[in-house]
């Protein structure tokens, strides 16, 4: 039997907790009801990926799905405000749902305490709506990127190192694996904890993320697909450049028809 889809309505007690987004003119009350009952995965719950659950979360999207399988660790505390001191050592998708029912006790959290991979990807992204990729491994994204074309499925990017971000979403031609198709090698390849990270860098791309996300899901404004927004913090400055479909791109460059 196939279910019937409901659409979930705002509750008063929720129109009063999202009433700045329902006078905004892009969003309104029908916005706020397709928040409600939208799906996200939300991939990492790192630099970048907790700053999109915060933000989602309070935004009132109704089903947030996290996957990761790291500790929370003392390193993480300058940038990932998520956590606190008492959650040192412990699970990182338990740590962050804890805190986010406190934050919005409307949103459904499912927690996956594992690494996503080419065998569990398909599940993970399933019925979701949007995909946020926090994670910062190249293998990862590319699973991800050629699971979310596969299914039409639009995917949040976002990349930090030092003092500068990046951001795009793809929804099918550019995908990612256009833009990067290549594993990094060399200095590109070096990590946050390598290189070293700015503690506010992930809040501001990760803000960026949740906010393509929310237009997204409401339909508002116009978002970064074929474009890459990179924000330089270091001199505050930030640039949008084109990105084009790659030939032969393997992943979105396949003709099914
Ligand atoms: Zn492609």
């Amino acid at each position: 039997m196939i279910e019937k889809a409901t659409t979930k309505k705002i509750s008063p007690d929720e129109l009063q907790r999202y009433a700045r987004h329902i006078v905004l003119r892009d969003i309104g009350g029908s916005g706020q009801t397709k928040l409600k009952n939208a799906r996200v995965l939300v991939i990492g719950a790192g630099g970048l990926g907790t700053p999109v659950l915060q933000y989602l979360n309070a935004a009132g999207v109704g089903a947030i799905k996290l996957v990761d399988f790291d500790k929370v660790n003392i390193s993480n505390l300058q940038r990932q405000v998520i956590f606190d001191e008492t959650q040192v050592g412990l699970s990182k998708v338990e740590s962050a749902r804890e805190n986010l029912l406190k934050q919005n006790p409307y949103t459904d959290i499912s927690i996956h305490d594992y690494p996503l991979d080419e065998a569990n990807v398909d599940s993970l992204v399933g019925n979701c709506d949007v995909v946020v990729d926090g994670t910062d491994s190249f293998a990862s994204r590319k699973v991800v990127n050629r699971c979310c074309m596969k299914n039409g499925i639009p995917l949040v990017f976002g990349a930090i190192s030092q003092w500068e971000g990046q951001v795009s979403v793809f929804t099918g031609k550019p995908c990612y694996e256009c833009i990067f198709p290549e594993e990094p090698t060399g200095e590109m390849a070096r990590t946050c904890s390598e290189l070293g990270v700015l503690g506010s860098l992930p809040g501001i791309i990760g803000t960026i993320m949740a906010s393509e996300t929310i237009k997204l899901i409401t339909g508002a404004g116009k978002i970064l697909e074929r474009r890459l927004l990179i924000w330089d913090a270091l001199y505050g400055e930030s640039r949008t450049i084109r990105t084009a479909y790659r030939k032969g791109c393997p992943t979105c460059g396949v003709e099914t028809v």
